[in-house]
């Protein structure tokens, strides 16, 4: 379905992906293509068991492990991480993990120019975006550079059947909130808006399905496929609302990121909308419902996911902080950001209250 009548630009990056179950298989062929000849496996310390396999399957090709990814990218942990690549003589980085083990990937491509092979393992869409975070002095800055940007992506299903459900959904909703506002964004267009809806279909049914069975393939394979897509729209895509809350949130109140997108996500939509009519009806099309954000409410709440920002551990005060903090530099908004309706958007957002369009 087009959006009526528009004349748009869809800016694409150029990323390479391979998909499917046991496409880890082609790790030592794809790390070849980049013509590297020494790669550096990252990962986090949970996974530095999966770390040392791909570092075994590589052979020759691997340098060694470096598994003490963090949250944020902390630039001492990057400065450590390029000291160990040195040593090592490597000439390239395999990334396996989440978000964060994707953030230190991109930070030694930053800083080397070297080539990146990412293997998602959470939905959360880093591997297809030219952004990164960084933490230094406890202050996160973000920049947006084709220089970090993973120059191959193997999704391999098998890696996110130990993702634990819980986590499942909250990532997911993590990676439906790209595309729900790659929908509404300023450079909104009709490509994206084929992708972020075939993203949001494939990750609402499958998200209650592997809380249900959590070793449901088919669900697992479609939850993958969703979160590509909505990491595709994220990358190309534009943002508003939503992810400007989230940001304020989790850098006044170090709240965690995919929950707290599991609880932003409906109310930022409920607040939009009354501004995004024919954006709305293919998001509620792609979900089957009336109510995009109460059905996205009730997916994390029967998941069992947190949804007030006080059981994160965020002060009643911090309320009209975030308000105040949200409302200064705001990003594009379909619907204009009114002092009250926000105060009152992220007072819901506290107690937990469940939104609907
Ligand atoms: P994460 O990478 O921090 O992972 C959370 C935990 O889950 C880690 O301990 C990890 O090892 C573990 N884990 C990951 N996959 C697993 C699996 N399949 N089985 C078992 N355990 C697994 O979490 P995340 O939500 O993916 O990433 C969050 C971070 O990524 C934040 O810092 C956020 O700012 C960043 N991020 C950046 C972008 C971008 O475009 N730059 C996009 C999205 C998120």
């Amino acid at each position: 379905m087009r959006n009526s009548s528009e004349n748009f630009t869809y800016s694409g990056l150029a990323a390479r992906g391979i998909f499917g179950f046991g496409t880890i298989g082609q790790l030592e062929d794809e790390v070849a293509a980049l013509g590297v000849t020494k790669v550096l496996v990252l990962s986090t310390p949970d996974q530095h068991d999966q770390a040392e396999a791909l570092s075994v399957q590589l052979g020759a090709l691997s340098g060694g492990l470096y598994s003490k990814a963090a949250m944020h990218t902390p630039v001492e942990v990057t400065q450590d991480a390029l000291h160990v690549y040195s040593s090592a003589g490597a000439d390239g980085v395999v990334a396996i993990g989440g978000g964060s083990t994707i953030g230190l990937g991109k930070a030694i491509a930053l800083r080397t120019a070297c080539p990146q092979l990412v293997v998602p393992t959470t939905y959360a869409g880093s591997e297809m975006t030219s952004i990164l975070g960084q933490t230094e002095h406890g202050e996160k800055t973000t920049l947006k550079t084709l220089d970090v940007l993973p120059e191959t992506v193997i999704y391999d299903v098998d890696f996110t059947l130990s993702l634990p459900p819980l986590m499942s959904v909250t990532s997911g909703i993590n990676a439906i909130a790209h595309a729900v506002e790659a929908m509404y964004a300023e450079n909104a267009n009709s490509v994206l808006s084929l992708m972020a809806a075939e993203g949001i279909g494939a990750l609402t049914k499958a998200l209650p399905l592997i809380i249900a069975n959590p070793h449901d393939r088919q669900a697992r394979y479609d939850a993958l496929y969703g979160a590509w897509l909505c990491a595709i729209c994220l990358g190309s895509g534009g943002v508003a609302l939503h992810h400007k809350l989230c940001h304020v949130l989790g850098g006044s109140f170090d709240l965690p990121h995919a929950q707290t997108h599991t609880i932003i996500l409906p109310h930022a939509l409920a607040y939009n909308a009354p501004a995004i009519g024919e954006a709305l009806a293919r998001i509620n099309a792609a979900m089957a419902t009336q109510d995009a954000a109460g059905a996205l409410y009730d997916i994390a709440k029967n998941a069992g996911a947190t949804m007030a920002l006080k059981d994160l551990g965020m002060p009643e005060a911090g309320i009209e902080k975030a308000a105040q903090i949200a409302l200064k530099n705001p990003y594009y908004n379909p619907r204009p950001l009114e002092e009250t309706s926000i105060r009152t958007l992220i007072e819901a957002a506290w107690h937990g209250s469940r939104p609907t369009c």
